[in-house]
């Protein structure tokens, strides 16, 4: 066991020792690569989740559970103690649970009762009568061999000749290896677990670790006591020939531990990367308020999980690179304090936790983090025209987990929204949501939040959320901008890549770019193919559209030539061998040029690189005699001047 190390971080010293940090670790990892990750956890061809579930006739508020697990085998053995509150007169009550497993006992209120499956997911415990609406304390004993209806639910795994075996529930493989009530809207109100391993093992799960017993029979018990509301995917265990060390931050005023279970022959490389956990834990509790979680522990254990797992208090992680670590932390304020009230909206989980990715690059990252995180997302949402971030079947893994529409397209809303309401009113509606006593350790609905985002904004969001949740693609808009008496005019056309929506209704911004300096405008677009202009008070040479990178969109700018034969001179006229162009706008600007002869042959192409601003000489001493046109083209505009050839 080694000692850990005590941190308390003031701001300043954080400012300070980030970019030192991140300097050192080159350890990243991408929103894509985390989203590709989490999503591998289901295999394309698994069968689709049945979707019906039980529970419905109880509230369940605690369960005890005691598990005996060794990692060399794959086999559990369980006593779960429910305590619930029946709701209706009943003489059953259901529990999802997987019919692999071997039930040898079910008590209820101190009685045995007889128990049967009544299908491959669902166990009948029959009361005997109908019976009143009370409460009732379930114990079910049960062993065997998880089968895994949901890809690595219980999972045995080693790290080099060292075997593990951990669970990742999320969304349906609860019932897997524990009898429980997977739906998303009655979270236990606390959870009591004792885990039994061979000696020389650990096993990490959620809340505080309230004792460490070793016994005759050379196992020992891991006790965790987790006192918050927690559903039934967010429980977990992770066990293996663990190596441990904690960390200690301040979060208002409360000593907080971060406790690494981590493999013995990476446990330097955690330790090297582990200041940035205590950075984020700062960062993201001054942002969103204190970590959820303060009066237990947050953690970390190290299993061959592709990606990881935000189990509350100790996520499952295959590696601790920056990018996973604020991922997974993000989601103990987005997923496991407020977890989605749907599979269909598990993009207020995910989305959440990689637009918090993306804020721990621009606070804490190096040069560039930020900027390349914005461009990935919006990169990968764009590279296909359709799909929605709402979920629109949930009985697929897949969807439900899309990196693409989930993570990156739900992140991008979030940044829109922080675009449109700007910072202080994002943080603010944000932390009212998080906060709200309804949603607060319980469960939210996109609808919940888009009210709170409305309210704080003081605007109707339905237009918004309809477009950029509800309906499918993204904006392409191609803005057309020139020069006019000193005047910067730019006409922004607007396609969408799915019929689903007509127009994105969004603010905008353009950088225009002259010799010396630039400026940054914003304007409001209405309709496709609306005109605005400005007085920039400098010469234009480049206009950037959305320069910051807010919007999620393809985007085109052209100039369009505002030349007419007024700006071109050409002399002499007739020419002999040598014809000078003389460019009379300074705003003038052509790709190339093109000399064509009286059939409409183009004879010689002028086209410098950066393309033609300003004046020229063109040798046509090997033109014959005759008349040409001189054509300068930018897209799709040209402008031509004829000459006579002598
Ligand atoms: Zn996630």
């Amino acid at each position: 066991m080694r000692n850990g190390v005590l941190y308390i971080l003031t701001a300043v010293a954080l400012l300070a020792s980030s970019l030192e940090l991140l300097g050192q670790s080159d350890d990243h990892m991408s929103v894509f690569e985390i989203a590709k990750m989490e999503g591998k956890r289901w295999r394309g061809d698994m069968p689709k989740s049945s979707g019906t579930f039980n529970g419905e006739n109880y509230n369940w508020s605690f369960a005890e559970c005691w598990w005996e697990i060794d990692p060399w085998i794959r086999n559990i053995n369980g006593r779960v103690k429910i305590y619930l509150e029946l709701l209706v007169e009943a003489d059953q009550i259901s529990f999802d649970f997987n019919q692999a497993l071997t039930v040898e006992s079910v008590v209820v209120n101190g009685e045995t009762k007889t128990s049967e499956f009544a299908d491959s997911y669902s166990l009948v415990v029959n009361l005997g009568e109908m019976i009143m609406p009370q409460s009732l304390e379930v114990e079910i004993v049960y062993s065997g061999e998880p089968q895994q209806s949901s890809a690595l639910s219980f999972t045995q795994s080693f790290h080099g000749v060292d075997p593990e075996i951990y669970t990742l529930s999320e969304p349906y493989g609860a019932r897997d290896w524990w009898p429980c009530k997977q739906t998303l809207n009655d979270k236990l109100d606390s959870i009591f677990i004792e885990i039994t391993v061979p000696e020389g093992n650990k096993a990490g799960s959620n809340g505080k670790l309230i004792y460490e017993i070793p016994h005759d029979n050379g196992t020992v018990s891991f006790g965790w006591n987790h006192a918050y509301p927690i559903p039934a995917y967010l429980v977990s265990l992770a066990v293996t020939n663990y190596e441990s060390f904690s960390q200690y931050v301040e979060i208002e005023g409360e000593t907080l531990e971060i406790l690494n279970y981590v493999y013995p022959e990476r446990y330097d490389d955690w330790l090297g990367l582990s200041d940035a956990t205590v950075e984020l834990m700062v960062l993201f509790s001054e942002l969103f308020g204190p970590y959820p979680y303060l009066k237990e522990k947050y953690g970390h254990a190290q299993t061959s999980i592709p990606g990881g797992m935000e189990h509350a208090t100790m996520s499952t992680m295959s590696s601790l690179n920056f990018g996973l670590n604020a991922h997974e932390l993000a989601h103990q304020w987005f997923g496991d304090k407020v977890t989605c009230g749907s599979w269909e909206d598990i993009w207020l989980n995910e989305g959440f936790a990689t637009y918090l990715t993306g804020l721990s690059y621009e606070h804490i990252g190096q040069e560039g983090d930020w900027d390349n995180w914005k461009s990935s997302a919006i990169n990968s949402v764009i590279s296909m025209p359709d799909g929605s971030v709402i979920v629109d079947d949930t009985t697929s893994r897949d969807r439900i987990f899309s990196g693409r529409l989930s993570y990156q397209k739900g992140a991008m809303v979030l940044h829109m929204l922080r675009w449109i309401g700007g910072d202080e009113k994002f943080y603010e509606g944000v932390r009212a949501y998080h906060n709200d006593a309804q949603l607060a350790y319980g469960y939210a609905r996109t609808s919940d939040f888009e009210a709170h985002m409305s309210q704080t904004f003081d605007m109707d969001l339905s237009e918004f959320f309809s477009n950029w949740v509800y309906s499918e693609g993204h904006p392409i808009y191609n803005l057309n901008w020139w020069v006019n008496d000193g005047r910067v005019y730019f006409k922004l056309l607007q396609e969408t890549s799915h019929p689903s929506v007509s127009f994105f209704r969004m603010p905008f911004e353009v950088k225009l770019i002259g010799d010396q300096q630039d400026t940054i405008v914003k304007f409001d677009h209405q309709y496709s193919g609306e005109v605005f202009q400005t007085d920039p008070g400098f010469e234009i040479l480049e206009v950037v559209f959305d320069p910051n990178k807010w919007i999620l969109a393809e985007s085109a700018v052209s100039f369009e030539p505002n030349i007419d034969l007024e700006d071109v001179l050409i002399f002499p006229n007739p020419v002999g061998n040598s014809l000078r162009v003389s460019i009379l706008k300074p705003t003038f600007f052509a790709e190339f040029a093109e000399v064509i002869d009286g059939t409409g042959r183009v004879v010689d192409l002028i086209s410098p690189a950066g393309g033609i601003r300003t004046g020229f000489e063109t040798d046509v001493s090997g033109l014959a005699p005759g008349t040409y046109r001189l054509r300068f083209v930018n897209g799709q505009s040209t402008v031509a001047v004829g000459f006579v050839k002598l």
